[in-house]
């Protein structure tokens, strides 16, 4: 599981051609070369000096003086030695950041999930925790948040570790060049809530290393790279949907986030899939999340109830469950999703053209079950058919479950942290941390 993360960074090094960061001036040099050769470890580990010093294009002689820089930073390691048939036997790197962690918060409707986790994407400790905030309770959710935090910065050094930053994740839109959340409607948060602040408060320690970020949207990064490292080609235009308390939503176009002037993604939930459909919370009818949320899909499968009883996600558990066992209403209630997901995607083929759209949360989960991709219902409009000459593209946004399933928001939090580790390694350097992310759509994107 943990692997999965780093399959995606070192993915595609057979046959993609090495691409160096495009930014140089002078005090860069040194560390865009750090950055060269931590790259390289990244693709080609575990691998020798005079391998790296082949690919980079970096002398030997500064190899010299790298390495050792990298290692002081926990960034590689000497790992083993080869020993070849003829000639002297060479110690091989491996990229490192075993001692150098970074802690995951996510909050949601119910509970908080906390995640630590070193920078090869091993999980050091995860707890899940019920908050029982009331709505609009931002104290109570900030206290346990930040005494889960704690626990982990204790648990990182007991491990011999140091944490270098902190993300929290939210189920909201976030805001701003050093960002609040602007409103938490699972959360019953009405106004904006600089949370970041609130926590800097509590851990002093941890001050301009902690980040915000929403979930869909580190989420979407996630599930990209994972698009990219199944080879289907490199997808120009992705949609990712997640239903929680509504249905999330975020894009990624040519590698980027979309987003906004005020930094937020769009919010395709409200796109209308019927127009004899329910009214929606917004006032229309037939929106997507009228249509086939999950409170409305709880209600069609005879789940309405159950919500009281153990809450959204558990109820939406036991959908999952009931649906599985081929309970006739869940049957129905999935066709429906099915039905109006089709419905959206041909409106989506308009709007974004989106090569794929990967379905989150419970949706990943059933998602064999929904037969979503049947070719008739996605295939986009075809307004070019009789303009000669023109060659008619594959034409069809293609449905996908989430690769990181539930975690797909914590593992696109790491690869924000990690990115920037990257391309700016000395951040590191005299036990240094990773300053705060900063809006994520202007953030550094992957360079292969
Ligand atoms: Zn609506």
């Amino acid at each position: 599981m943990t692997n999965l993360m780093w399959d995606a960074f070192s993915m595609g090094s057979q046959d993609n051609q090495f691409r160096s960061p495009a930014r140089v001036d002078g005090a860069d040099l040194r560390e865009r070369n750090l950055a060269v050769v931590l790259h390289d470890l990244l693709f080609a580990q575990p691998t020798s000096r005079s391998e790296i010093a082949d690919r980079t294009g970096l002398a030997k002689a500064s190899l010299t003086g790298l390495i050792p820089e990298l290692e002081a930073l926990g960034l590689a390691v000497e790992a083993s030695t080869s020993k070849p048939a003829a000639g002297r036997p060479s110690k091989l790197l491996t990229f490192d950041g075993k001692q150098l962690a970074v802690v995951i918060c996510e909050v949601s409707e119910t509970e908080i999930i906390t995640e630590s986790l070193d920078l090869t994407g091993r999980i050091l400790r995860v707890d899940r925790e019920p908050h029982k905030a009331k709505l609009g309770d931002v104290e109570t959710v900030v206290k346990v948040m930040a005494n889960t935090i704690q626990q982990h910065r204790e648990s990182i050094a007991n491990n011999g570790s140091r944490p270098i930053h902190m993300v929290l994740v939210v189920g909201a839109a976030v805001r701003g060049e050093k960002p609040i959340v602007l409103q938490s409607k699972e959360l019953g948060w009405n106004g904006p809530v600089d949370l970041v602040g609130l926590m800097e408060a509590r851990i002093p320690q941890m001050r301009d290393s902690i980040s915000l970020v929403s979930g869909v949207n580190v989420a979407a990064k996630a599930e990209f790279e994972a698009l990219k490292r199944l080879r289907l080609g490199y997808p120009k235009s992705v949609v990712y949907l997640k239903p929680d308390t509504g249905i999330s939503s975020a894009i990624i176009l040519d590698g980027n986030l979309l987003v906004g002037a005020q930094g937020m993604s769009p919010i395709l939930a409200h796109i209308e899939v019927d127009s004899n459909g329910e009214i929606c919370d917004c006032g229309r009818r037939g929106c997507l999340v009228a249509q086939v949320g999950p409170r409305k899909v709880l209600e069609l499968a005879g789940l309405g109830s159950q919500i009281t009883e153990s809450g959204l996600q558990g109820a939406l558990q036991v959908f999952v469950d009931n649906l599985k066992n081929g309970d006739e209403a869940a049957v129905e209630a999935s066709r429906k999703i099915r039905k109006q997901l089709n419905k959206f995607a041909e409106t989506l083929a308009l709007l974004y053209d989106p090569d794929f759209i990967v379905l989150g949360g419970y949706w990943a989960e059933i998602f064999e079950i929904l037969e979503l991709n049947s070719e008739d219902l996605t295939r986009r409009p075809n307004f070019f058919q009789t303009v000669e000459g023109y060659v008619e593209q594959d034409g069809r946004s293609v449905f996908r479950p989430a690769a990181f399933g539930a975690r797909a928001a914590r593992v696109g939090a790491l690869q924000e942290v990690f990115i920037r580790v990257l391309n700016r390694p000395l951040m590191l350097k005299d036990n240094g941390m990773v300053p705060a992310l900063g809006p994520i759509a202007e953030g550094p994107t992957y360079i292969w």
